[in-house]
């Protein structure tokens, strides 16, 4: 339970222009594996056909050992969490954002996944502000703060497979940091597929691999990059 594994992977938007070719790669259950490359390698492409939002045109994926091919979209979501560079949220408290799709929840579970995110305190504030008694509307949540809800969200739901796209990529240092923290509590002992830029962000990952042009052009773990360049 909680592997992924992508054998000869092989994929175009347009038959013109190889995006990915021939890509291999495995996350065992637990393990966290990560992306880099540069802007336009096709790292962002590798989540988009996790969730099958594109069929690949040869190879195989796998998730728990099956071919997504024959998996549901609906339970790849159930099975995956995903937490966006840039979430989007509704119009209604933080802790609904939440708790969205877990109804099953408590509110102390809410409370708690909320505190792990660190945005426990902002649970019963809208995401443009919020209303009090006399309808002032109070702060927008900042990129950082709209982070932890979709962090939060993950840790509510525990999925066995966390995919992280370039999650604190839009932020700035400090926020960088903590928001990074909270992610590596979240991951820890979790199959975890990251997309990272920077090398720099994913130090503690098992493996690293580097995307080019759509080809893995080295792989190793951060001290065996370092070494190698
Ligand atoms: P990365 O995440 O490494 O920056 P992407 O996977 O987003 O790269 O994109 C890889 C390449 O595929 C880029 O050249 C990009 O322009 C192209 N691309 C991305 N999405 C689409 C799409 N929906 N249709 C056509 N080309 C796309
Ligand atoms: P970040 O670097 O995390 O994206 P921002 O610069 O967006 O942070 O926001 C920093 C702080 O300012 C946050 O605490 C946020 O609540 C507040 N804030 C963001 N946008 C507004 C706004 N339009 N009006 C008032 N406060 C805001």
């Amino acid at each position: 339970k909680g592997t992924i594994e992508f054998r000869n992977v092989s994929f175009a938007y347009d038959p013109a222009r190889p995006i990915l070719k021939n890509v291999s790669f495995e996350v065992p259950a637990g393990r966290t594996v990560a992306i880099v490359g540069p802007s336009g390698a096709g790292k962002s492409t590798i989540s988009r056909l996790l969730f099958r939002f594109y069929d690949i045109q040869g190879g195989e994926i796998l998730v728990d050992g099956q071919n997504i091919a024959s998996v549901e979209q609906e339970s790849l979501r159930r099975e995956i969490g995903m937490v966006p560079q840039d979430t989007v949220l509704f119009n209604d408290t933080i802790a609904y954002n939440i708790r969205y799709g877990r109804t099953d929840a408590s509110e102390e579970d809410v409370r708690r996944a909320a505190e792990l995110a660190q945005i426990g305190p902002f649970i019963e504030r809208l995401p443009d502000g919020y209303r009090t008694m006399v309808g002032e509307r109070g702060l927008k949540l900042s990129g950082g703060e709209k982070q932890r809800v979709a962090i939060a969200r993950t840790i509510l739901k525990a999925p066995p497979i966390l995919m992280l796209d370039e999650a604190t990529s839009a932020l700035d240092t400090q926020t960088e940091q903590e928001i990074q923290a909270a992610l590596d509590l979240v991951s820890r002992g979790r199959t975890t597929l990251v997309i990272a830029h920077r090398l720099s962000t994913v130090i503690s990952a098992d493996e690293i691999i580097v995307l080019k042009d759509g080809e893995i052009a080295e792989r190793g773990t951060h001290g065996e990059l370092l070494a190698s360049n």
